[in-house]
């Protein structure tokens, strides 16, 4: 039967990768609804290529540019709005959006009582147990697409025995080997060049400083319950290897897979994977090694402090999260020094809990009220 489907983010680098999968395949997807920030002119692409009729713009300013084709279609603007693409028709609402500014929408989907897949990893690091009750509470599915998690998830799925611990894997990024002297002087251009995967600006810096591992740790913990000593990352360069399961007798379950996103994206449609795209042909024989090993911490500082974030719970992954955005967003700008970025955060969140006790489960309020405290500080701060 035809799957409704909306799509929030889909002029983005995993917006691509679904409609890529889309284009291969002979199943019947509708396409219900897309959006973009704003990208408008890849936004009328896609409406036109898959006749889809409901529009959604993030960026209100753009509403008085009086797009012609906007104005024909039912167009919404303003993330608040997005809200508008939910109804009872819909099957699966894809998070592709970029950042937690979708965190109210992500909220809704939770009650729509139907799949929320979800690449947005800084809503469930944010949010956590309550965006995950609220799933549980309204019978909505999480179905994660980031690749580590959704590795993770098909192996629970077939092989739901007593689970030891997960071990997710990292492909290093740009800077596995690169001096540790010149890491000072990274640029953004350097910096958003990833060797295996072309994605977003900010998932990009985040994988070159090994803060998207930091975070999908947090990730891990909070879609699969485990605790934080049973999540552990590990370094593997050719990325072939994405989640495994440790069980008790010292054997382990790995999933393997080339390393594109269409792969978990098939894995939303494909649920007894049949999905066939002969591109992603993986013939062990030519992958020439497998590499693996441990996270350098004086390489890659965010990944100590992304462990001690996790053990810390509470309001600390929040903290860790939206100070992340924020630097990152500076870093891009040019308004801070590569290093400065993980410098920073680990800054905030001494300071943080120098005045502050932890809570332990965080509401919307209590998360609001700790982004305002960063955006007070991180100033201070930066300006020594
Ligand atoms: P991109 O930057 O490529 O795309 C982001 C999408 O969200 C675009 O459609 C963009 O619109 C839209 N968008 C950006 N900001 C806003 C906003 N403030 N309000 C509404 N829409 C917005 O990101 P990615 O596709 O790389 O990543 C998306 C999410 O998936 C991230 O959370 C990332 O961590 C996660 N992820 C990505 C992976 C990847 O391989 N790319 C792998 C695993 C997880 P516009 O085009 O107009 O800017
Ligand atoms: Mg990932």
């Amino acid at each position: 039967m035809s799957k409704n489907i909306v799509l929030f983010g889909a002029t983005g680098s995993i917006g691509t990768s679904v409609l890529n999968v889309f284009e291969k395949t002979n199943s019947e997807f509708c396409l219900k609804g897309i959006t973009c920030d704003q990208n408008i002119t890849s936004l009328i692409d896609i409406s036109n290529r898959y006749s889809c009729d409901k529009l959604g713009v993030a960026r209100e300013g753009l509403l008085h540019d009086g797009n012609e084709f906007l104005t024909t279609k039912n167009t919404v603007y303003g993330i608040k709005n997005f809200d508008s693409f939910i109804n009872d028709d819909i099957d699966i609402y894809i998070l592709a959006i970029s950042g937690l500014s979708c965190a109210s929408l992500a909220l809704k989907i939770a009650e729509t009582g139907k799949i929320l897949a979800i690449a947005n990893k800084e809503c469930i690091i944010s949010l956590g147990k309550i965006l995950l009750n609220k799933c549980e509470k309204f019978n909505t599915s999480i179905f994660p697409l980031d690749s580590e998690h959704n590795a993770i998830y098909q192996l629970i799925s077939n092989n739901n025995k007593s689970v030891r611990d997960i071990t997710l894997t990292a492909s290093g990024g740009p800077f596995l080997h690169l001096d540790l002297d010149k890491f000072e002087s990274i640029t953004r251009e350097q910096a958003i060049k990833h060797p295996k995967w072309k994605m977003g600006n900010k998932i990009s810096v985040d994988s070159s400083n090994m803060m998207n591992k930091s975070l999908e740790i947090i990730e891990a913990k909070n879609l699969f319950h485990f605790q934080p000593g049973q999540i552990d990352a590990i370094i593997h360069p050719q990325s072939i290897v994405h989640g495994i399961l440790n069980y008790h007798d010292n054997s382990s379950y790995a999933f393997l897979s080339q390393p594109n996103m269409e792969i978990p994206i098939s894995s939303l449609f494909f649920p007894n994977k049949d999905f066939r795209a002969n591109e992603f042909d993986l013939d062990l024989t030519r992958v020439s090694r497998f590499d693996f090993f441990e996270i350098d911490n004086d390489r890659f500082p965010s990944f100590k402090l992304g462990k001690y974030v996790m053990q810390k719970d509470g309001i600390a992954p929040h903290l860790f999260n939206y100070t992340n955005d924020k630097l990152v967003k500076l870093f891009l700008d040019g308004a801070i020094k590569y290093t400065k970025i993980v410098y920073f955060n680990e800054r905030i969140i001494e300071l943080y809990f120098k005045s502050h006790q932890n809570i332990n489960e965080p509401n919307v309020d209590d998360l609001n009220e700790a982004s305002k405290w960063v955006d007070q500080n991180l100033k201070t701060i930066i300006n020594g």
